[in-house]
């Protein structure tokens, strides 16, 4: 009897037979080309995967012949091709509705920054350059007007994201002293970040007062020592306590600590930490109760910070803004080199800031802001066209196995901001012949530009909030691509 391992062919034997196969076009989903060391790395992987299972079962190979053994890998990598992706990191559609959606990117970047981005990704740049004195300058000088001029703050700084700003702000001011936070503000926020972790990792001692649904004034006032350094005020994001409620204002805590000395001479720090920061009023649109960066500053905390990917709509980073004093602090502290941006974060950050600061028409062209404010008119607009394209197309193919219809939702901000507001939207809703509703999501996530969606009842359901404009030819594409599947 023949050893069935003797029956394997060789590396080079399948990549040889493969490319008369194919005739060298190593194409995956959509048409991309597959590069040749990738397929070999399939084969050496699905001959590996063989040998082990010859070595577990010898007795189901018997008798199998060199040419059966290069068929079965021969479907096995024709069915990799088909599901071939370049990188991991690809492109998405958002049909969830969810503006600020963690999982698929947060924020999307303004056409302004990308074109920065790119420019400054492309090329050299004056990063760290003064380009007037010819000299060496400091990347924290880029964004600090623009900062200033959009929060009304003295000084600014930007590090790598918002818990990287909370851990600098509490290391480089409170190291071994105690900062005192309200119960009902202690709170777990996406991403598992925790006020109290960081806390403990920054050698500062969290002080809790009050309970989950009130403090009071006097619980801070009372828990001032003389190791106290800091009152912290923590924007709870993603939650909101509803009912028997009440919290201490950061214009309540100044005059706390203005008036509450630590017994040592220093003046105690209060700090706000806002999450999402908003500079743009969307309470005024009747959007949530989120504060714009400008009057928490202005209401008396002596530093805040917020993320740059939220509510804000720029690239990931933590903006750190508040009195001079501290600010330069933290810009001298050791951590400040271990948590910098690089240059095309900050490309991108001083193109938002720039629309914000002097654009008339932030609606248009900040997608984050656009995004929100939408109307469900706009939107129903959207899906009307989609529905007249589709159609189109959809009536020469004569195909009859998916059925889509027009639906009016909610939808909600995500990003962990304005947890309670649900915006009304419209979208379709969709079902194919002999799918379950999660299997026709799944069929979704598997197309070359995958739609990210939800399934609600019968239907999947595609939220028309977060489709752009030029997003609704790909997506028309892609509904027939799934109708023919
Ligand atoms: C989101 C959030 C953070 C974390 O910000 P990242 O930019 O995601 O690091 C910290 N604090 C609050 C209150 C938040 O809402």
């Amino acid at each position: 009897m023949s050893n069935p391992m003797r029956q394997l062919p060789a590396v080079h034997t399948i990549m040889e037979e493969m490319d008369k196969c194919i005739e060298g076009q190593y194409e995956g989903i959509g048409g991309q080309h597959i590069p040749k060391d990738v397929i070999k790395e399939w084969v050496q992987q699905h001959l590996e995967e063989l040998r082990s299972d010859i070595l577990d079962k010898p007795s189901s190979f018997e008798g199998v012949t060199k040419e059966e053994l290069q068929q079965n890998i021969f479907q096995k990598i024709i069915k990799d091709m088909k599901s071939y992706r370049p990188f991991k990191l690809q492109r998405v559609i958002n049909g969830t509705g969810t503006v600020l959606h963690t999982n698929i990117g947060r924020a999307r970047l303004s056409e302004l920054a990308v074109e920065r981005v790119v420019e400054t990704a492309k090329h050299y740049s004056t990063l760290e350059y003064n380009i007037d004195a010819g000299e060496r300058g400091s990347r924290h000088d880029i964004l600090q007007d623009l900062l200033l001029k959009a929060t009304g703050g003295e000084a600014a700084m930007v590090v790598n994201n918002n818990a990287a700003a909370v851990y600098l702000i509490l290391r480089g001011l409170c190291r071994g002293k105690e900062v005192i936070v309200s119960r009902g503000e202690l709170v777990e926020i996406g991403g598992s970040f925790r006020v109290s972790t960081i806390m403990e990792e920054s050698d500062a001692t969290l002080i809790e007062v009050g309970t989950t649904n009130k403090t009071h004034a006097y619980d801070y006032k009372d828990a001032i020592t003389e190791q106290t350094g800091m009152l912290m005020k923590v924007h709870t994001s993603n939650f909101k306590t509803v009912g028997f409620t009440k919290e201490v204002s950061s214009g309540e805590l100044k005059e706390i600590a203005n008036t509450n000395s630590n017994g040592n001479g220093e003046n105690i720090i209060v700090y706000e930490d806002l999450g999402s920061g908003s500079l743009y009023p969307f309470r005024h649109d009747g959007i949530g109760e989120e504060p714009v960066v400008k009057e928490s500053l202005q209401s008396g905390a002596d530093i805040i910070s917020f993320s740059g990917d939220k509510l804000l709509g720029g690239p990931q980073a933590g903006i750190i803004v508040g009195k001079k004093a501290l600010i330069d602090r933290l810009k001298k502290h050791p951590l400040a080199r271990v948590l910098r941006v690089d240059k095309m974060t900050l490309a991108a950050l001083e193109a938002t800031l720039h629309t914000f600061v002097y654009s008339n028409e932030v609606e248009k062209e900040n997608p984050t802001v656009r995004d929100i404010l939408q109307t469900e008119e706009e939107i129903e607009r959207k899906v009307d066209n989609f529905l007249g394209e589709l159609e189109k197309l959809f009536g020469a193919l004569g195909t009859e196995s998916i059925t889509v219809g027009k639906i009016k939702e909610t939808s909600l901000i995500g990003g962990g901001t304005m947890p309670t507001v649900e915006r009304p939207t419209v979208g379709i809703t969709l079902s194919k012949l002999d799918y379950s509703p999660n299997g026709l999501e799944k069929l979704l996530r598997t197309l070359k530009i995958p739609v990210i969606c939800r399934v609600k009842g019968e239907h999947v359901f595609i939220d028309f909030r977060t489709i752009a404009e030029d997003e609704i030819s790909l997506l028309v594409k892609n509904i027939i691509e799934v109708g023919k599947a």
